[in-house]
């Protein structure tokens, strides 16, 4: 890119110089035919006094007194023949004739006459002035001079040294000219709205729309950046972003925990030094090869799903994206739902072969009078009652696994809510010669009745079905101040401590026998679970074999 400056000397050089060189010879041409115009008037004076003389009889004697160098004297008669001459280097005798010169026909015809004539070195013009004398001779002054071409000649070193001079003038003022001129552009640079030139407003308006738009534009580049930013840092899958070195250019949260990274910062190191597991590695160099590839592994007790693509840009692959997911509790929900088919399905066919067998014996015969028959019923009948209770059951839980987001709610008595419970298992508690007690404190809680109802019933259910003979269920009620506690305890068989981490697990049972016998369906606890926390409580159990067990549960109020 040329430089203002250098642009600015050059042309200023360029016209001083052609301004110069004009100026010179028009000087000169002037100059020389002031000069021209001067010698012949020179000539003429001096040819016009000469001829006075001449013609007061002085003759021919008289004109050496005029001799000079300074230009020469010659008489030529009528006839053209030269009868004169000042100069003594020529030889008039041999001199042709110079009649036909028409200075001279002038001065015969007219009395007068001038011309100039180049001469034959070229390099002068000889100015001629003729006049006729009374005795009819003509005296003819000449004067040789430099021809124009060599006053050009004789003036080109003067033009020269004035170019060189302007030269450097015009450097000097070019680059103070210069300075001065660009020194407010460059000022514009800091602030475009201090406009140093007129002519520049168009140009800084564009400038000033273009930044405008710039600003425009990158608010909205940082706006996407920040949303994408945003989105990245609060994902819970790792998210990684290497170059095809396998160095990280961005991480989130979420990866560095993920990795268990003991280093401060994750960015810029080589995925190698923050992992070393093998599938995992291996995953990220098969992105790198240009193939997605997804990876499952166990690390630490906790499953990890890893899914690497490559990233390309301009068609050319620029790295790799990396999501690390956490999959513990997704593995573990699913492997729960599959046993919970299984179990379902092996729950649901228990009582439906029995009630099968007894109806084929019936259909073939083989119960022959009224007592068996009422018997067979009586238990096709119970077991009937097993799978309505199991399907009622799976129903709740299935209603349950459901996120409820607006449960129905209402305040609730819970004294009242306890005695109903009671009630509804008094029959029961006699059949087993269990007492139930209530004791507590007043307390009303914003809950969903049925759902509470249901907590209460199945663990009064329970500690009366695994109670023993004259044991005793106690149903206490406490108000806190922030929460509401229900304990419910039983003097029953109590539970294995081997087995209390796990009864709240569905058909999870510790005597499988002994909970059919008494109409369990191993649901109960996995209900009260669910319940409990869907209204944000918690649950706690102890127990101790043959002494009780006892299930409190802590209600937000
Ligand atoms: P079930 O229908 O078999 O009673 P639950 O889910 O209600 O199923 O209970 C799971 C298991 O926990 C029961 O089978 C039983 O072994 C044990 N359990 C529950 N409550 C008690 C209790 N109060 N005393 C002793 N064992 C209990």
């Amino acid at each position: 890119m040329k430089k203002l400056k250098t642009k600015l000397t050059h042309r200023l050089l360029t016209v001083a110089m052609v301004s110069v060189i004009i100026t010179a010879f028009a000087v000169a041409i002037a100059g020389w035919f002031t000069f021209s115009t001067q010698v012949n008037s020179d000539i003429k004076e001096i040819g016009q006094v000469i001829a006075t003389n001449y013609n007061q009889d002085y003759g021919l004697s008289l004109l050496d007194e005029y001799n000079t160098e300074e230009y020469r004297i010659t008489v030529i008669d009528d006839n053209g023949n030269i009868i004169y001459e000042s100069n003594k280097s020529l030889e008039k005798d041999s001199m042709e004739n110079h009649l036909n010169r028409p200075e001279i026909q002038d001065a015969l015809n007219h009395g007068a006459g001038s011309s100039q004539r180049i001469s034959s070195t070229l390099g002068s013009v000889t100015h001629y002035y003729a006049i006729r004398c009374n005795d009819g001779n003509v005296i003819r002054i000449s004067k040789e001079v430099d021809s124009i071409l060599n006053s050009f000649i004789e003036i080109i070193p003067v033009i020269i040294f004035i170019i060189l001079l302007v030269m450097i003038i015009c450097v000097l003022i070019a680059s103070r000219s210069t300075k001065r001129i660009v020194e407010p552009i460059e000022k514009m640079t800091e602030d475009i709205n201090n406009i140093a030139y007129e002519e520049l407003v168009p140009f800084a308006t564009t400038i000033e729309k273009q930044q405008n738009q710039i600003k425009k534009q990158m608010n909205k580049v940082q706006l996407e950046k920040d949303k994408v930013s945003a989105l990245i840092a609060n994902m819970n899958e790792g998210f990684l972003l290497l170059d095809m070195d396998k160095n990280i250019l961005t991480s989130n949260e979420s990866a560095y925990m993920l990795l268990n990274s003991t280093s401060s910062s994750i960015i810029g190191k080589n995925i190698i030094e923050i992992s070393r597991n093998f599938d995992f590695i291996n995953c990220i160099n098969e992105a790198i090869s240009g193939k997605s590839s997804t990876i499952k592994f166990t690390h630490n007790n906790n499953s990890f799903q890893v899914i690497a693509s490559p990233v390309f840009s301009n068609g050319k692959q620029q790295g790799v994206i990396c999501l690390i997911m956490n999959t513990t509790e997704k593995d573990k929900t699913e492997k729960m739902r599959r046993e919970f088919t299984a179990n379902v399905s092996h729950e649901l066919k228990t009582p439906l072969t029995s009630i099968s067998g007894f109806a084929e014996m019936i259909e073939n015969g083989m119960v022959q009078n009224d007592e068996d028959i009422k018997r067979f019923a009586g238990k096709i009948h119970k077991e009937a009652g097993r799978l309505i209770s199991l399907i009622i059951d799976i129903i709740d839980l299935s209603q349950l696994d459901e996120p409820q987001k607006n449960l129905e709610k209402q305040f609730v008595n819970l004294e009242e809510l306890v005695k109903e419970c009671f009630e509804s298992l008094q029959n029961s508690a006699n059949k087993r010669n269990v007492t139930l007690n209530y004791a507590g404190d007043y307390a009303k809680i914003l809950c969903n009745r049925s759902m509470i109802y249901e907590v209460i019933y199945n663990l009064c259910d329970n500690a009366i079905r695994y109670n023993k003979p004259d044991g005793e269920v106690n149903v206490n009620v406490i108000n806190n101040k922030d929460n509401i506690e229900i304990t419910v305890s039983d003097t029953g068989i109590g539970i294995p401590a081997k087995h209390q981490n796990r009864i709240f697990e569905r058909f999870y049972r510790v005597d499988k026998s002994h909970s059919k016998e008494t109409g369990g369906t191993g649901l109960g606890l996995a209900i009260v679970k669910h319940i409990v926390e869907q209204h944000q409580g918690s649950i706690t159990l102890e127990s101790e074999v043959n002494v009780g067990t006892t299930i409190k549960i802590q209600l937000l109020k």
